[in-house]
């Protein structure tokens, strides 16, 4: 067991029964025996409580380009402090990012106050806040909300990069300290959030509409050959984003094999030119990744 001083009490859970908790953090609704970790591997009940055990625990640190969030119309040039964790409320089979997301990772302790320091040290060399990013940040929530509420009073930007797999309660609580949010959509079919990714899609639609009234907000799909790759799919996605704002920006991304989907080549280019193509009938600004 981890010691009780590196680990924080979680928010958003409810004792049932005797010693079995419940956990709404996100739409899994993880009910959770003693002993025994959520759907994300970053929450424990310990003695019927739970507890987040990657509060203060860091797999990363970097100051990076905005645009590789990606965010590329928000302070175009900028840098941005980028902290991770480890864990994952998404199983996707195709994880970009799976050594952190679902591995056992090296981890430093650091603290909310650390990281703002940093934040603010970095500011002379370009940097405009903080980025919760390289794993999923709303499993990291205790973190990223007390950290973003210090950045915040400092004038620093708080940015998330997140697949929008979180309950409406603690994203709305959220929210007044974000400035700007990459949520991945990654495909318009309830089936491939279901089969593929464990999840569901119309949470994530709910996040993108509940954050795009609040901050500043761009969308990631990663066109995966032979899955969501069809222009008719692209072009709901982008459909359905216009009806928000067509001033969302797109980034359409390109697939290389990883972690367990090792039976399709990356993405040709000319299916990420049609995409494109297709998403620019409804939306102003799409983009593709991973192209070059
Ligand atoms: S945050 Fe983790 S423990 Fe809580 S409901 Fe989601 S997957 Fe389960």
């Amino acid at each position: 067991m981890k010691n009780m001083d590196n680990i924080k009490e979680a928010m958003y859970y409810d004792i049932i029964e005797t010693d079995k908790v419940h956990c709404y953090l996100c739409p899994h609704n993880c009910i959770i025996k003693p002993g025994m970790l959520g759907a994300c591997r970053a929450r424990k009940n310990i003695g019927g409580r739970l507890y987040s055990l990657n509060y203060g625990k860091v797999t990363s640190v970097a100051l990076d380009p905005i645009e590789k969030k990606p965010l590329y119309r928000f302070y175009p040039g900028s840098l941005i402090l980028s902290a991770g964790t480890f864990g994952c409320n998404l199983k996707c089979s195709f994880c970009q990012n799976w050594t952190i997301a679902h591995e056992e990772a090296d981890t430093r302790d650091i603290t909310p106050s650390w990281l703002v320091e940093q934040a603010e040290l970095l500011k002379d060399r370009g940097n405009i806040g903080i980025a919760y990013t390289y794993n999923e940040p709303s499993i990291w929530y205790e973190f990223v909300y007390e950290t973003a509420g210090l950045a915040k009073k400092k004038g620093l930007a708080n940015v998330l990069v997140t697949n929008g797999f979180i309950s409406k309660q603690p994203l709305r609580e959220l929210l007044p300290f974000i400035d700007a949010m990459n949520i991945d959509v990654k495909s318009y079919t309830n089936e491939f959030y279901k089969n593929i990714c464990k999840a569901n899609l119309e949470n994530v639609k709910e996040t993108v509409e509940t954050a795009a009234g609040a901050c500043h907000v761009e969308v990631t799909t990663l066109v995966i050959p032979g899955l969501n790759d069809s222009t008719e799919e692209i072009g709901e996605i982008a459909r359905w984003l216009a009806s928000i704002s067509p001033e969302i920006p797109l980034h359409l991304s390109r697939f290389f094999p990883n972690y367990k989907m090792q039976d399709r080549p990356p993405t040709p280019k000319d299916t990420l030119y049609r995409a494109r193509d297709e998403a620019r009938k409804y939306l102003k600004h799409v983009y593709l990744g991973n192209i070059w």
